[in-house]
């Protein structure tokens, strides 16, 4: 099945239930008025003449026209690329000229970054070129921009900041009427569920983000997995303040929800835990999705108490390595008794590990769960390729129906990632016990090797996190002469707490071995991290090195 098709019988399965709420721009749509907006913009879409796999970019923070972008673009066979809200010129040209895109649709403005005026950087032409007068009811003649020679069209959600070359929302909407439902209707009808319909770019944790190729199977059937996991119906709702330009919001919230005719909701444009607590809390909602420094941020709020989260049950933490003390936390004080923990990657579509919420308590807050519904999982030695014995620490490869298909026209790449058989190499160090629980170690970039140690940062992370003044620690390894590699940590204290970097080590002696004891221990408000919330290492890094001369 395509999404659009997917979509159109969550809709006819239920139409007067609430589809989608964003709180911060106060629309409210059910699944059957939700229906109506995406097919507008779709037929809009295809009036303008958006073709099949063209790629139409979206760079927004997250609002209604996203979500109703992604499923339009989805009936159309336009491929849509999803571009980081935090990019600048400098990412945006690159996102735009790697993936081709012929269209976007981009926010004016948000938190203090212009957006208009930065595309404009890359494209003076839209100051000058006049997009047609609405009343023409034709397609507008397309753009000619010579650094961006394959952009047509540029749509601007906020009219008022529309540049004269730039369509406004409204103004591509009154595009619609020149294409009939049934127009719509047959060119969704040609679409194949394996066509590619997402790019999606990794989140820039290691590096340069990458563009993952994925095809409508791959996030369709990802989504309805992961909500089932979490024994999502109808009755669902689902905050969501995750991005959605990533596959956390888009893939896992988005079609979750849809796959199973339940309620997306969104708090903000950006994440704020307070406004958080209080969706969950007036909506009633039953999960919410967030990265573990999210609900830290949650937790630690000085209001939290005052939010009613009693009507939570499940949702998902994932993204990066989940602290127990935190699982337990979310159990105890948010109610999300049914919690699970997903681990994946943006290359396979996102989720290959799922925690059952059946599970006992112990494998939930110490492993990412068992393998996925039809897909394969084998641990490797990063050396040899071998499969490691069990409870052996390898290297994570996974393989089934969620591979993307390629990265974006880089085959090289995509070749060193997928091998021959299928596998993707996801780059992560896991174990694996004789029920099939993983436990991720950490990434192969961020292991520490020192004296010929190996030694796993997320060791000394968990047991850093049972010192009750700190909230937040974070370890990597910095050069050094002698070992190749020293251990440091980062520390964030709680609010109204001391700690010196002697006492810390104090309360590491005896507890852990003397070569994982941190050398240098360094005390922070913030560490450096993608807009998806998860913490740069390589930055870390890079600071410490240059700090430590
Ligand atoms: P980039 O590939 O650009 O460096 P990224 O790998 O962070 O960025 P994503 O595809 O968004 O981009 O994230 C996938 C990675 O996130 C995984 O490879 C893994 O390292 C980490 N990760 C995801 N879930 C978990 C989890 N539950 N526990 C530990 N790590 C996780
Ligand atoms: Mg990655």
């Amino acid at each position: 099945q395509t999404i659009g098709d997917c979509f159109d019988d969550t809709v006819a399965r239920f139409p007067d239930r609430d589809a989608l709420l964003s709180l911060h721009q106060g629309l409210r749509y059910t699944w059957a008025e939700l229906q109506q907006a995406v097919d507008r913009a779709a037929r809009a879409l295809l009036a303008v003449g958006v073709g099949t796999g063209d790629r139409v970019g979206i760079w927004s923070p997250n609002c209604a026209e996203w979500t109703i972008t992604q499923f339009a673009t989805a009936k159309i066979g336009a491929i849509l690329v999803n571009i980081n809200p935090s990019y600048r010129t400098h990412e945006l040209e690159y996102a735009l000229k790697h993936s081709g895109a012929s269209t976007l649709i981009l926010q004016g403005a948000f938190k203090g970054s212009d957006y208009v005026a930065t595309l404009a950087e890359l494209a003076p032409e839209l100051h000058e070129e006049k997009a047609p007068e609405l009343q023409d009811e034709m397609a507008p003649p397309p753009l000619s921009c010579a650094k961006l020679p394959e952009l047509k069209r540029v749509v601007c959600l906020d009219a008022e900041l529309a540049l004269p070359g730039m369509l406004s929302w409204q103004g591509l909407l009154a595009h619609a009427d020149e294409v009939s439902a049934e127009q719509l209707a047959e060119r969704q009808a040609t679409l194949q569920f394996d066509d590619p319909i997402n790019i999606q770019y990794t989140s820039g944790t290691t590096g340069a983000p990458k563009g993952a190729t994925l095809s409508h199977h791959n996030i369709l059937n990802n989504g309805f997995f992961v909500a089932r996991t979490m024994g999502f119906s109808e009755r669902d709702r689902l905050v969501i303040p995750v991005p959605l330009y990533h596959c956390f919001g888009m893939v896992m919230g988005n079609l979750g929800c849809m796959t199973h005719g339940a309620a997306m909701i969104y708090p903000g444009d950006g994440f704020d835990p307070e406004a958080t607590l209080r969706a969950v809390a007036e909506e009633k909602a039953t999960a919410l999705y967030g990265v573990p420094t999210m609900f830290i941020a949650e937790l630690e709020h000085p209001d939290f108490e005052r939010y009613d989260l009693s009507t939570l049950r499940t949702g998902v933490m994932a993204g990066s390595i989940c602290p127990i003390e935190v699982m337990r936390k979310v159990i105890e004080r948010m109610h999300m008794q049914d919690v699970t923990i997903c681990y994946g990657m943006t290359e396979t579509s996102p989720v290959s590990f799922q925690t059952q919420t059946d599970a006992p308590l112990e494998k939930r807050v110490t492993t990412v769960g068992t393998i996925h519904p039809h897909l394969e999982v084998k641990l490797v030695s990063p050396e040899t390729g071998a499969v490691v014995p069990r409870g052996e620490t390898g290297e994570l490869c996974t393989r089934g129906y969620s591979v993307m298909l390629g990265y974006w026209e880089n085959e090289e790449a995509t070749a060193r990632s997928i091998d021959g058989a299928g596998w993707m190499h996801t780059g992560d160090l896991a174990t694996m016990d004789e029920e099939g629980y993983v436990a991720i170690v950490g990434r192969i970039k961020d292991m520490i090797i020192r004296g010929g140690e190996n030694i796993y940062p997320r060791e000394i992370e968990d047991f850093l996190y049972t010192h009750p003044a700190i909230s937040d620690v974070q370890v990597i390894g910095v050069p050094d002469e002698k070992y190749g590699e020293e251990v440091m940590a980062w520390v964030k204290l709680s609010e109204g707490e001391s700690l010196t970097a002697d006492e810390l080590k104090e309360f590491c002696k005896g507890k852990i071995a003397h070569y994982k004891v941190p050398r240098y221990v360094k005390f922070v408000d913030e560490f450096p991290m993608t807009v998806t919330g998860k913490i740069q290492k390589f930055k870390m890094r890079e600071e410490a090195t240059h700090e430590l001369g």
